[in-house]
C-alpha cells in the first residue's frame, strides 16, 4: 500500500519591533531575567494593552508579499489557559479576523517549483519562560519574552515531504529577513514552528488525522521529526491502527517525537473577543504607502539578475536566496565590471566553504566589505585567483581584513615583467631535457614550466604573465 505524507506548518516570526505587542517594554534579547518588562507584561490588573502600530505594519508588510489579502479591519481574541510563564491567564491573539488573510509563496525542492498556499497569518503575543536550570529545586519564570510580538503563519496542508517542509521554511525565513521584519535568528528563537504531519493512502479524498509536532527551531529538525513520524505512522497504518490526534515533543537528543497531550485532553481555549482592545482599521491610503515602502524581493531580485545582470539562472537563484548573499554580491559588483566573477565567487569558492561548515553564509565570519575588497583585489590583479583562494579560507577562520592577510604575508601578486622572466629564464637553463623535448612537440610540458615558475614564486606570479613571458622564452 502506498501512502502519501502530508504536512502543514505553523510558523512563529518573532517581529522585531524595539517594543513590545502591547506594552513600552523593548524586546531586546539576552537581557538580565525581568528586566524588559512592564506592568502589561506582568498581567498586573486595571492595566491596558495598547497596540503597537509598527508591529501591524510589519504584519502587511509580509501580507502584501505572499500575496495576501489583507483585512483592512481586524480584531484581537483571548485565548485562555493556565500556565506560570502567562501571568494574565490569557494569551491575546487573532483568532476571528487577523491581519493577513489567504496568500502563498513559491519554494523550490527536490529540483522543482511549487506554490504553497498560506491560509492565513496572525499577530499574538509571546508567553515568558521557565527557567528550571537556575535555582535548585526551583522553577524561576523570566517575563522578558512574555507580549513580544510574533506573526504566526499558517501554510494549507499542502507539504508533501521533509523537503519541501524545509523548503518552505527556508522561502519563509527568507522572505521575512528580505522585508526587514524579523531577524531570522534561530538560534535565538525568532522562528519556530509546529509541524502537522499525517497520512492517506494516495486516492483518499480525506486527510488523514494529524499529529502535531511542536517548537522545533531548526532546519534539521523540521526534517527528522517529520521522518521520525512518517515511519511512526506508516508503521501504525500498515499494521491496520489508526494514528490518534495528539500534539508531541520532538526530541533532538534521542531523534523521536513523543506524546504530549491528545485531543481529548486538549485545552479548550474558550476564545472570545478581547474586551480592552478595539478592532485596528488600516486605510486604503495607509495600505498604499506600505505597499510603496516595499523593498526588491527574492523573486525580483532573481529575475533582475537574469536578465539585466545576465547570471546564469542557478547562480541567480542561489545568490537571491538570502539578503546577505544579495548584499554581498551587490556590493562587490560596485568593485569590478565583472558581475559574472562575483558570482563564481559566491557561488563557487563561497558557498563551498558554507556547504563544508553547513552554516548559512550570516553566521560565517566573511563581511560583505571585506568581500567587496577580495573581488577588488582580484580585479585589479594585486592576487591571483589562486592566492585570492587561500585568502578566503584565511578570512573564513579569522575573520581577518583582506588586505592585512594580503600584506601580512606577503602574497601580493608579482606583476614585475622583467622579474618574471629572468625567474622564468633560469628555470629554462636549469631544465634543457625538457626544453628539448617540449620543442620537439611535446605540447604539454608546457605547463610544466608554468608549475615552476609558480612554485618559484610561491603562486605569486600573475598566471597570464607567465604564460606570455613563456610562449615567448620558448618559441
Ligand atoms: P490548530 O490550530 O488546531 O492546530 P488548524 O486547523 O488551524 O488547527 O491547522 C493547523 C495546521 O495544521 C495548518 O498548517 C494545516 O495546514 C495543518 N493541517 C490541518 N489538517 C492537517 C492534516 N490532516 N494533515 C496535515 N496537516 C494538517
Ligand atoms: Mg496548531
Amino acid at each position: 500500500m502506498t501512502w502519501q505524507t502530508v504536512i502543514g506548518l505553523e510558523i512563529h516570526v518573532q517581529l522585531s519591533t524595539k517594543s513590545k505587542l502591547f506594552s513600552g517594554a523593548s524586546t531586546g534579547f539576552g537581557a538580565e531575567p525581568n528586566t524588559h518588562v512592564d506592568l502589561v507584561d506582568m498581567g498586573l490588573p486595571g492595566v491596558l494593552p495598547v497596540p503597537n502600530k509598527d508591529a501591524f505594519l510589519k504584519a502587511i508588510r509580509f501580507g502584501l508579499a505572499t500575496n495576501a489579502e489583507i483585512n483592512q479591519v481586524s480584531s484581537f481574541d483571548r485565548k485562555n489557559y493556565f500556565y506560570p510563564d502567562l501571568p494574565k491567564g490569557y494569551q491575546i491573539t487573532q483568532m476571528a479576523m487577523p491581519i493577513v488573510g489567504k496568500g502563498s509563496i513559491k519554494i523550490f525542492a527536490n529540483g522543482e517549483e511549487k506554490i504553497i498556499n498560506i491560509t492565513r497569518a496572525h499577530l499574538e503575543e509571546d508567553a515568558g519562560k521557565s527557567v528550571h536550570d537556575l535555582f535548585d529545586g526551583e522553577t524561576g519564570i523570566d517575563l522578558n519574552r512574555a507580549g513580544t510580538p510574533l506573526l504566526e503563519i499558517v501554510s494549507e496542508p499542502e507539504i508533501a515531504n521533509a523537503k519541501e517542509a524545509v523548503a518552505y521554511f527556508k522561502a519563509i525565513r527568507q522572505i521575512v529577513t528580505f522585508l526587514d521584519i524579523c531577524d531570522g535568528v534561530m538560534a535565538e528563537g525568532s522562528m519556530r514552528c509546529d509541524v502537522n504531519v499525517s497520512m492517506k493512502k494516495v486516492d483518499d479524498s480525506e486527510l488523514g488525522t494529524r499529529a502535531e509536532i511542536k517548537n522545533i527551531n531548526s532546519f534539521k529538525f523540521i526534517e527528522r521529526a517529520i521522518a521520525f513520524e512518517i515511519d511512526r505512522q506508516t508503521k501504525i497504518l500498515e499494521s491496520g491502527g489508526s494514528v490518534v490526534q495528539e500534539t508531541r515533543l520532538y526530541d533532538s537528543v534521542k531523534n523521536e517525537t513523543r506524546s504530549m497531550r491528545s485531543k481529548e485532553e486538549a485545552n479548550d481555549y474558550r476564545y472570545f473577543p478581547e474586551p480592552d482592545l478595539l478592532p485596528v482599521v488600516i486605510s486604503d491610503k495607509e495600505l498604499e504607502e506600505i505597499r510603496l515602502s516595499l523593498p526588491e524581493l527574492p523573486e525580483q531580485k532573481e529575475k533582475r539578475y537574469i536578465n539585466e545582470v545576465k547570471l546564469e539562472e542557478s547562480e541567480a537563484r542561489i545568490i537571491a536566496s538570502s539578503k546577505t548573499m544579495a548584499n554581498m554580491f551587490e556590493e562587490a559588483c560596485l568593485k569590478t565590471d565583472d558581475s559574472s566573477l562575483v558570482a563564481r565567487w559566491l557561488v563557487g569558492e563561497v558557498s563551498a566553504l558554507l556547504n563544508k561548515d553547513n552554516i548559512e553564509i550570516d553566521e560565517s565570519k566573511l563581511t560583505s566589505n571585506n568581500f567587496a575588497v577580495l573581488i577588488e583585489r582580484i580585479s585589479d590583479k594585486t592576487i591571483s585567483g589562486k592566492i585570492a583562494k587561500s585568502v578566503l579560507e584565511e578570512i573564513w577562520e579569522s575573520g581577518n581584513d583582506v588586505d592585512a592577510i594580503i600584506n601580512d604575508k606577503g602574497l601580493v601578486q608579482i606583476q614585475d615583467e622583467s622579474l618574471l622572466e629572468n625567474i622564468a629564464k633560469k628555470i629554462i637553463e636549469d631544465n634543457p631535457a625538457q626544453v628539448n623535448a617540449y620543442k620537439a612537440g611535446k605540447d604539454r610540458l608546457f605547463g610544466f614550466f608554468v608549475g615552476q615558475v609558480m612554485k618559484e614564486t610561491q603562486g605569486k606570479a600573475n598566471p597570464q604573465s607567465v604564460n606570455e613571458i613563456l610562449k615567448k622564452l620558448l618559441k
